[in-house]
């Protein structure tokens, strides 16, 4: 049994990870009825156009992110389900490229078989789309769209390849990944997310040491710039231990829940429980836009018990922070995620910024506004 919340409250809630357009057209009464905001993530090419579309129908509830996962023709992807669709030398051919990824690793007595395999797959496999030419698209998107972030993009060392993707019942081919692949389209294009101050919605599947190792990389490149965006794990299988550590780590990094992937995790109420209650928050990551509201509202109500939260039964304007609820948290860790410009740890802070937040903070102080002066 999920809550029901007052319509005042429900305004507040926001799912951080959905793919509303996964399932096809979102006719407009049922984004008529959505009472909550939204983040559609793009999967296929065609989605590309579909969750501009629904952001421009719906700008005050869908905030539109651009990260390609699969399209029939080009397959162009961004997702790491999808990353053996990229080259990323412009020089090796199709079947190159394909047999550099897909029999990368075999062992001697599967190659026989493996590469059987291989060559049956191959004719029904598209021409692999260049990586500048994904960045370029992403770019673009991103421009045309001043509000939306980067997603769904990361890293995923179980998934293994499907015969036919858009099968009923996909069959699976023995072929993983390399994640050195993975690792280099995702970098990528969280290097364009920094380039352009826009936030990300990461995906990360068995592969929490080469996301760590990743984001360290990221934050020493980009510097201070890395602090300017935020970075959502989305539906995150980190350890509770993990998390807390790389929550201390990176100002930036934020964790969002939902019950269809976390509850798989035993370990989600002392996840919930280890994080910090300003880094975490909630998503569906469902395809079917009606249940994001009922599937949102689902991990809230663990999220409220775990923290020892009140769910909130009517919506008051101003409140001091140790009376707010749960959506009220979660909408101002929300409000914070979508700001960016985190501090970046002092140790790393150069001459030249502690002097500008010395500045910063005297003037602040000396004005007769004080503070920020925004609740
Ligand atoms: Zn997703």
């Amino acid at each position: 049994m999920t809550i029901t919340l007052n319509p005042d409250v429900l305004r507040h809630v926001v799912d951080v990870h959905c793919h509303p357009t996964d399932a096809g057209e979102v006719s407009q009464l049922e984004m008529d009825k959505l009472e909550i905001t939204i983040c559609a993530m793009s999967s296929m090419k065609s989605d590309q156009q579909r969750v501009a579309a629904l952001a421009q129908a719906n700008p005050d509830k869908v905030i539109p992110c651009f990260g390609r996962t699969l399209s029939t023709e080009s397959k162009g992807s961004y997702h790491p389900w999808f990353s053996h669709l990229i080259r990323l030398e412009s020089t090796t051919s199709k079947e190159e490229h394909y047999r550099k990824l897909l029999l990368h690793d075999t062992a001697q007595t599967k190659l026989e078989e493996h590469t059987q395999i291989f060559n049956r797959l191959l004719p029904t496999l598209p021409d692999p789309i260049p990586l500048s030419e994904v960045l370029d698209e992403l770019r673009s998107n991103l421009t045309m769209h001043p509000g939306a972030m980067v997603g769904e993009v990361g890293l995923d060392r179980v998934f293994r390849m499907p015969y036919d993707y858009f099968a009923e019942k996909r069959q699976l081919t023995p072929f993983t990944i390399p994640l050195e692949h993975q690792l280099a389209i995702l970098e990528a294009q969280v290097d364009v997310a920094v380039e352009l101050k826009r936030n990300v919605s990461i995906h990360s599947v068995k592969s929490q040491q080469a996301t760590l190792d990743l984001l360290r990389k990221l934050a020493q490149r980009h510097g201070d710039d890395w602090y300017r965006i935020s970075i959502d794990m989305h539906s995150c299988g980190f350890s509770p231990e993990t998390w807390r550590d790389t929550e201390k780590a990176f100002s930036n990094v934020f964790v969002s829940l939902s019950t269809v992937i976390n509850h798989k995790h035993s370990s989600l109420t002392r996840l919930i429980d280890m994080c910090s209650p300003d880094r975490i928050l909630a998503e569906s990551d469902y395809n079917n836009v009606e249940m994001c509201t009922p599937q949102v509202l689902q991990i809230i109500e663990l999220i409220a018990e775990v923290k020892g939260w009140r769910i909130e039964e009517e919506w008051v304007e101003e409140l001091e922070e140790a009376k707010w609820g749960a959506v009220r948290r979660l909408a101002e860790n929300w409000k914070r995620f979508k700001k960016g410009g985190h501090p970046p740890p002092t140790r790393t802070l150069s001459k030249r910024a502690r002097k500008k937040q010395l500045l910063d903070s005297s003037s602040e102080a000396g004005s007769s506004q004080g503070g920020d002066g925004a609740p």
